[in-house]
């Protein structure tokens, strides 16, 4: 891991200082790259106010996202269905700290703490409150569970979605890192650049963006 972590630095500091101060404005609220886990709460409050409807096969009508988001999953599902003929459904896309509230003590009642910790977020560590977040499903069978993974659909997902911006937040190797179980089917928005040098590393979330807080660090040490 520690390589790779050399090697994005690297790869950040050779963009310049004026690209890495652009991916430095991503990281706050409202960007694509903005950090939500366990340890990072978004407020109670937060709610984007350009969430849209992507016009996608979807299994509710209240499946929303960030317009940049939504745009990229209608190109994803669009060329899971040419290239692979994969018919691929939007599950659950924002999520109100309200709505993940009820969830989360639904399944604290029904499964008890430890499972509920690894397997729901608590109100406010959930990257579905950002409008970022998409979970995927095969029209098949939409229950999200961990077999769609290794389902034709859940590896065409694993393996794509970078090329439109997306990456698959909770590998199973990872779980120790991000907090939480492996899953499959959730997809988080960070933008083509910064997907692709995410998949081709193969880190999580966590890492990438250490590694660019790091550079930054660098670069304004240097400017000092
Ligand atoms: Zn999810």
């Amino acid at each position: 891991m520690l390589s790779k972590l050399l090697s994005l630095i690297l790869i950040f500091s050779s963009l310049g200082m004026d690209a890495v101060c652009r991916y430095e404005n991503q990281l706050s609220l409202g960007g694509n790259l903005f950090l939500v886990n366990r340890d990072y709460r978004i407020s109670a409050d937060y709610v984007p106010n350009d969430l849209v409807m992507p016009q996608v096969k979807r299994t509710s009508d209240s499946v929303l996202l960030r317009p940049e988001a939504a745009d990229a999953l209608e190109r994803l599902f669009q060329a899971a269905k040419e290239e692979a003929g994969y018919s691929l459904v939007a599950v659950s896309g924002f999520r109100s700290y309200q709505t993940q509230s009820l969830i989360f003590n639904r399944r604290l009642k029904s499964v008890g703490r430890q499972k509920t910790m690894l397997f729901v977020a608590l109100p406010g560590a959930s990257e579905h409150q950002l409008g970022l977040a998409m979970d995927v499903a095969r029209q098949k069978n939409t229950s999200l569970n961990a077999s769609f993974g290794s389902s034709p659909e859940g590896i065409w997902l694993a393996e794509n979605c970078y090329r439109f911006g997306f990456i698959l937040r909770y590998q199973e190797q990872w779980t120790e890192i991000t907090g939480y179980a492996y899953e499959p089917w959730h997809i988080r928005y960070v933008g083509e650049e910064h997907a692709l040098r995410i998949q081709e590393l193969d880190i999580p979330l966590e890492e990438y963006i250490s590694a660019l807080r790091t550079t930054i660090d660098l670069f304004s040490t240097e400017n000092e």
